[in-house]
C-alpha cells in the first residue's frame, strides 16, 4: 500500500440499511477507508441521497440500491446490479433491522415474522446471493448486525432476539464454511445505539437500560462503524465466526 492509498481503495461494498443510523455510519466509513459503496435502503430515498451526496462530497464513489431485503429475488437483483456497475463485490454488511415490539402476550404472529424475515432472511438473502461470488474471487467480509438483546434477551423483544441470536449461529455456520476460500464472516452486537430506532424507545425504558452500561452513555453509530471498518480490513483476516460486542460493556 503506497502512502497515499487508503486501505479499502479498490474494494467494492454492499451496505444495507445504509440511509440512516449505524448502516449510514458503516457506509460513510468505508467510503473514507476508499471502498466504493452501494447503498441499500428499503424506503427513505431523501436520507439515502444524502448519504450518498455525503460521499461524493468527500471524493468517494456511491450507488443509490432501493430494495427489500426480506425478499430474496429482489437482493440477487441488487447484487448483479452492483457486480455490473463495478465488476466484483469484496464486502457485505448485513445491517439492515426493523423492530416490532411487544410482549409475547400481545405480540402477533405478523410482528413476529416480519422481524425474522427482515432481520435474519434478509442476512440470509444478502449473504446466499454474494458467496458464490466470494469463493470464486478468493477474498471477502461479511459483516452482520446482532445485538446485545441475542445474549441477553430483552423484554418486548422475543421477535428481534430470537433473529439476532439466530445471525449468531448462521454467521459461525457460514464462516465455517467459508473459511478456506479467505472469506470472513462475523457479527457486532451493538449495544443501545443513538439512532432513531432508540429514539423511539421512552426517556424511563432508556435511563434503565443506561444503568446497565459499565461506560455510562449510550453508543453512537461511528462506535459501530469503527469495529466493522476493523473486520472488513486485512488486518482481520485470520478472524472469523466472531460476535464483537460494541456495547460499552453491557453484555458482559
Ligand atoms: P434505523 O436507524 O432504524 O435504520 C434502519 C435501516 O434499515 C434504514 O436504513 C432502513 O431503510 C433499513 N431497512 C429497514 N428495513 C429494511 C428492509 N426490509 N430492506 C432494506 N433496508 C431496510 O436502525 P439502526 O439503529 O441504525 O440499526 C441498524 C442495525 O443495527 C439493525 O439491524 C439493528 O437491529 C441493529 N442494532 C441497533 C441497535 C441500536 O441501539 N440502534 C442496537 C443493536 C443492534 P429506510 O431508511 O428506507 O427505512
Amino acid at each position: 500500500m503506497s502512502a497515499t492509498e487508503k486501505k479499502l481503495s479498490g474494494k467494492i461494498a454492499f451496505v444495507t440499511g445504509a440511509s440512516r443510523g449505524i448502516g449510514r455510519a458503516i457506509a460513510l466509513r468505508l467510503a473514507q477507508d476508499g471502498a466504493k459503496v452501494a447503498l441499500n435502503f428499503a424506503s427513505n430515498s431523501a436520507k439515502a441521497e444524502e448519504v450518498k451526496s455525503a460521499i461524493e462530497a468527500q471524493g468517494g464513489a456511491a450507488i443509490l440500491l432501493q430494495g427489500d431485503v426480506s425478499k430474496f429475488e429482489v437482493v440477487t437483483e441488487l447484487i448483479k446490479k452492483v457486480v455490473d456497475e463495478w465488476g466484483r463485490l469484496d464486502i457485505l454488511i448485513n445491517n439492515a433491522g426493523i423492530t416490532r415490539d411487544n410482549l409475547l402476550l400481545k405480540m402477533s404472529e405478523d410482528d413476529f415474522d416480519k422481524v425474522i424475515s427482515t432481520n435474519l432472511k434478509g442476512v440470509f438473502n444478502c449473504t446466499k446471493a454474494v458467496t458464490k461470488l466470494m469463493m470464486k474471487q478468493r477474498c471477502g467480509r461479511i459483516v452482520n448486525m446482532s445485538s446485545v438483546v441475542a445474549l441477553k434477551g430483552n423484554i418486548s423483544q422475543t421477535n428481534y432476539a430470537a433473529a439476532k441470536a439466530g445471525i449468531i449461529g448462521f454467521t459461525k455456520s457460514a464462516a465455517r464454511e467459508l473459511a478456506s476460500r479467505g472469506v470472513t464472516v462475523n457479527a457486532v452486537a451493538p449495544g443501545l445505539i443513538n439512532t432513531d430506532m432508540t429514539a423511539a424507545l421512552s426517556e424511563k425504558v432508556k435511563e434503565l437500560m443506561l444503568q446497565e452500561i459499565p461506560a455510562g452513555r449510550m453508543g453512537t453509530p461511528e462506535d459501530v462503524a469503527n469495529a466493522v471498518a476493523f473486520l472488513v480490513s486485512d488486518e482481520a483476516a485470520y478472524i472469523t465466526g466472531q460476535v464483537l460486542s460494541v456495547d460499552g460493556g453491557m453484555a458482559m
